[in-house]
């Protein structure tokens, strides 16, 4: 895993809300299409949540996500 890729992780939440800076946006964009696991990676966090949308709509917990991001990616 190199540093673009850390980057891409970092800022996965934010892309995937589309709140990431426009640019950052074409940064990860591209970047997914040269990099096969973290294209993975944003493929699996879109299923994950469409699967919560889904499934609770109202009750999501609270720090969901995040569980979910450090059970991927454990520091
Ligand atoms: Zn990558």
């Amino acid at each position: 895993m190199d540093d673009s890729c850390r980057q891409v992780l970092r800022e996965l939440q934010m892309f995937l809300d589309g709140e990431s800076a426009d640019e950052l946006q074409h940064i990860i964009s591209r970047h997914l299409g040269d990099c096969g696991p973290c294209h993975d990676q944003v493929e699996f966090q879109r299923e994950v949540r469409v699967l919560i949308a889904a499934k609770c709509t109202d009750c999501a917990p609270p720090g969901l996500m995040e569980r979910v991001c450090a059970t991927l990616w454990p520091s």
